[in-house]
């Protein structure tokens, strides 16, 4: 039985978990059995930890637990995509994806239930905003991905089931830096040799470009950063992306290189998503070489993935491949990411959950009024 009342074990980083464990009068080491079990094995039950004392097993179920969201329902793609609906708590719901490929199966996830950016490509802004993922929810969603991937391949072996996702984006629902309490700690978690143990270059946070928020990220991890950037100039960019008219385009770049320099060399990626006769001209496409200019910078391509009551339609394969010519013949490296997935809605931008409280939201100096949706 799960209970609220119990401390959830998922989320809680190497240090807490040992002053936790300290607490019961158990040793630090304790604390490094456990994230194994969790993590590296998959195990849920504390029960079953059978390199743990029995006594201590014992005390420990009193008082915690490891808790993930649940499932609410899972829909699988003709390409191979699967989504998952997980709930948080009674009336919310937010969204997982997996993507398999040959050499790698990229997990995509959420940070937050709803968005409250607002950006007018997004289907997941249509949807409002509710509230933000605890990291033990974040966190959760790789755990239970790995679970539901390793029933699914039935390759659970006695090494474990490590292979099966390779990737963790967060790029799902969300603002991950909206939502920077609970998101740093849940990539120290992705990236720490005692928890998934995922290398640096296979995380990576989507941001829209909260720029105060990009300059902490520096201090704190040096998880790969994407930046939404959708427009080579202000005012397009504005409008697609609204926060914006907050953090206009100079300063977001300045955070970026600031980024790259701090983090010893990495590059940032670009995401671009191409919308039909809006941001896809080859001028655009040469602006915004000029804006990249002597930084190592990547541009990916993201065709449009449309949805109910949107206003905008994807660029032609034509159009999409003569902008990225245009970058690459300036030096800019660019790619066009392949849609997966969209069968079940479960492409960029498509993934909605369900949020129902009405919430105002304030940021920064703009109110955000909230739709509501059932
Ligand atoms: N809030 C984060 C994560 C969002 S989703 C961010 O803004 O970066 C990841 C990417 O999908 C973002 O670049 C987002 O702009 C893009 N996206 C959103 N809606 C889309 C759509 N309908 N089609 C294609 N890409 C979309």
């Amino acid at each position: 039985m799960t209970s609220p009342a119990k401390t959830n074990l998922l989320g809680l980083q190497r240090a807490a978990l040992e002053t936790f464990v300290a607490q019961l009068g158990s040793k630090p080491f304790r604390a490094r059995q456990l994230l194994n079990w969790i993590y590296k094995r998959g195990e849920a039950s504390i029960a079953n930890m059978t390199d743990l004392a029995k006594d201590f097993r014992a005390q420990l179920s009193e008082c915690a637990q490891i808790r993930t969201p649940e499932i609410v329902t899972m829909q699988h793609s003709s390409d191979g995509t699967r989504k998952w609906k997980l709930s948080a708590d009674s009336s919310q719901a937010f969204e997982m994806v997996f993507i398999p490929e040959k050499e790698r199966g990229t997990l995509c996830i959420s940070s937050q239930v709803g968005c409250m950016l607002d950006c007018s490509f997004c289907s997941t802004a249509q949807q409002g905003f509710n509230r933000n993922l605890t990291t033990a929810e974040i966190v959760g969603q790789v755990w239970l991905a790995k679970k539901e991937l390793a029933n699914f391949y039935e390759t659970r072996a006695a090494g474990g089931n490590d292979r099966i996702v390779t990737n963790v984006v967060l790029m799902g629902m969300g603002e991950p830096l909206a939502n920077f309490r609970n998101v740093v700690p849940a990539v120290r978690i992705l990236m720490d040799d005692y928890g998934f143990d995922l290398s640096r270059r296979r995380v990576t946070l989507s941001t829209s470009g909260l720029v105060p928020q990009i300059y902490k990220l520096a201090e704190e991890t040096n998880v790969a950063l994407a930046v939404s950037l959708h427009a080579p100039d202000d005012e397009l960019r504005s409008e697609l992306v609204p926060i914006n008219r907050k953090h206009p385009i100079a300063e977001l770049l300045d955070a970026c290189w600031h980024y790259i320099d701090e983090q010893n060399g990495r590059s940032v990626t670009f995401e671009y998503v191409m919308l039909d006769g809006v941001n896809d001209s080859p001028a655009q496409a040469r602006a915004l070489a000029a804006l990249l200019k002597g930084h190592p910078a990547k541009v990916n391509l993201i065709p449009f993935n449309p949805f109910p009551g949107t206003r905008y339609q994807r660029s032609p394969q034509a159009a999409i491949l003569k902008f990225r010519d245009e970058l690459i013949q300036r030096g800019v490296l660019a790619t066009i990411r392949r849609t997966r997935g969209d069968d079940i809605d479960a492409a960029c931008g498509q993934l909605a959950g369900k949020v129902i409280d009405r919430t105002t939201v304030r940021l920064g100096n703009k109110t955000f009024g909230v739709a509501v949706q059932q």
